[in-house]
């Protein structure tokens, strides 16, 4: 026999801890929910070409780490890296912004894709939560976003985390800033590849991990001091929103993200509980995205959180979600006449909304039992040829270990009542 791996810097999500990322994911989509963004699932491949534009030609993600591939039809696509090229896509040729009712705010879910090197935290095939608000420029929804995020992070019971937050200006103070920025790393002891950054994307040069890297870069120009005075407005009145929410942040001149899209507002959550991967999500404006996708100007502020690193940091923090047990009745038959019966009452329970199992595969009772226990169900019913006889189940309470007789057709009224 062929045994089969799961391929590298990928893993599978197998049950109990299923549950946990199956929780993780419902808790930072609820604030979402709940404050007016809609679902949308996009394919999880795109043309090419849409990310080379969307997120930027020079970036590690476009050059390094996509799945691209050409189909049997001759089509170029790639696996998508992340999600905001194409919900912009998908929103720009739906018309979404057509409607005349922006921002349109939307929320997905999915799989993403980055060949990268595998590590703890870094993997090949990866789940993120994500929200896009589109087509509005005002700071109270970079606000909303990043107050979302942190409710998202604090309903889950976690605390260690910080965000980060940066302004990385516009199209007229940015270019002012880049020039001033190359001028100085022109003047450093640089590598071939990081000097060619330098003239591609310098801003992505304060980004390098490298503290041969970062020594040289005290004393580089900050963006900060060349904000035009519509982005430092924008900044200031974004950073007293999330103030006044109680949301506690660190301004970080130095942050710059990977993707190219950026403008105004970028913030990273970092957590610090995980090493080397430390980001557990990030976002930021995104105002020249959708013209650069052949769209028309559509100023849009959005974020991406990170599932597998959030399921990390619970666990670096020690932090136990209770998950309600998945089955509460379990129903353990003794014989032909019983497995008739109470597959049946199985099945009502079910159409009760009663969360309920069945031994299979005919199991003698001691091993039932055991399968009962493992399901964590609060209540067993069990059955034999004369309980049946007398029109009785027995029910049995697993936590106080008390048990008794009663009718087959009362059984399943009783236990909605004690499940309540
Ligand atoms: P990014 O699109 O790079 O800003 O990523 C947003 C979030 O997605 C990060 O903060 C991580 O939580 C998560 N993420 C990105 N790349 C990976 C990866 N290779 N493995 C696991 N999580 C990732």
């Amino acid at each position: 026999m062929s045994t089969f791996k799961a391929p590298k810097g990928t893993y599978d999500l197998i049950p109990p801890d299923s549950a946990t990322y199956l929780a993780v994911r419902e808790a930072i989509a609820a604030p979402l929910r709940n404050s007016g963004y809609g679902y949308i699932e996009t394919p999880g491949f795109e043309n090419v070409e849409l990310f080379a534009r969307g997120v930027g030609e020079s970036t590690d993600i476009v050059t390094k780490e996509m799945y691209a591939f050409e189909t049997k039809g001759g089509d170029r696509l790639a696996l998508r890296p992340e999600g905001t090229a194409s919900v912009l896509r998908a929103a720009l040729e739906a018309n979404l912004h057509k409607a005349g009712n922006l921002p349109v705010k939307l929320w997905y879910s999915g799989s993403y894709y980055r060949y990268e090197r595998p590590q703890k935290g870094r993997y090949r095939h990866f789940s993120q939560v994500g929200a896009e608000a589109i087509g509005a420029e005002d700071p109270a929804l970079d606000a909303e976003l990043i107050i979302l995020a942190d409710q998202a992070y604090r309903s889950l019971g976690l605390r260690n985390f910080r965000i980060l937050l940066n302004s990385l200006g516009d199209q007229e103070c940015r270019p002012v800033y880049r020039t001033a920025l190359q001028d100085f790393l022109r003047g450093l002891d640089l590598d071939e590849d990081t000097l060619r950054r330098s003239e591609i994307n310098p801003l992505r040069v304060l980004d390098d991990k490298r503290d041969a890297v970062q020594k040289q870069l005290v004393g580089a120009p900050l963006l900060r001091d060349y904000l035009c005075d519509a982005c430092k407005t924008y900044h200031e009145e974004v950073r007293e929103l999330i103030t006044a929410a109680g949301v506690s942040f660190e301004d970080d001149p130095k942050l710059v993200r990977g993707l190219d899209y950026y403008t105004r507002t970028t913030f990273e959550f970092v957590h610090d509980g995980l090493g080397s991967q430390s980001a557990v999500g990030g976002g930021g404006r995104y105002d020249g995205l959708s013209e650069m996708i052949g769209g028309p100007a559509l100023p849009s502020v959005g974020w991406a959180l990170g599932v597998d690193r959030t399921v990390l940091a619970l666990e670096a923090e020690g932090v136990e979600l209770s998950l309600p047990a998945s089955t509460s009745v379990f129903a353990v038959p003794l014989g032909e006449e019983a497995r008739r019966v109470l597959f049946g009452k199985v099945t009502e329970l079910r159409k009760a909304g009663v969360a309920a199992d069945f031994s299979f595969g005919g199991k003698g009772l001691k091993g039932a039992m055991k399968n009962a226990n493992r399901s964590g169900a609060r209540y067993t019913i069990v059955a034999g040829e004369r309980d049946l006889a007398e029109g009785v189940v027995q029910l049995k309470d697993m936590e106080s270990g008390e048990q008794m007789a009663i009718g087959v057709n009362e059984v399943v009224a009783e236990l909605e009542s004690r499940l309540g």
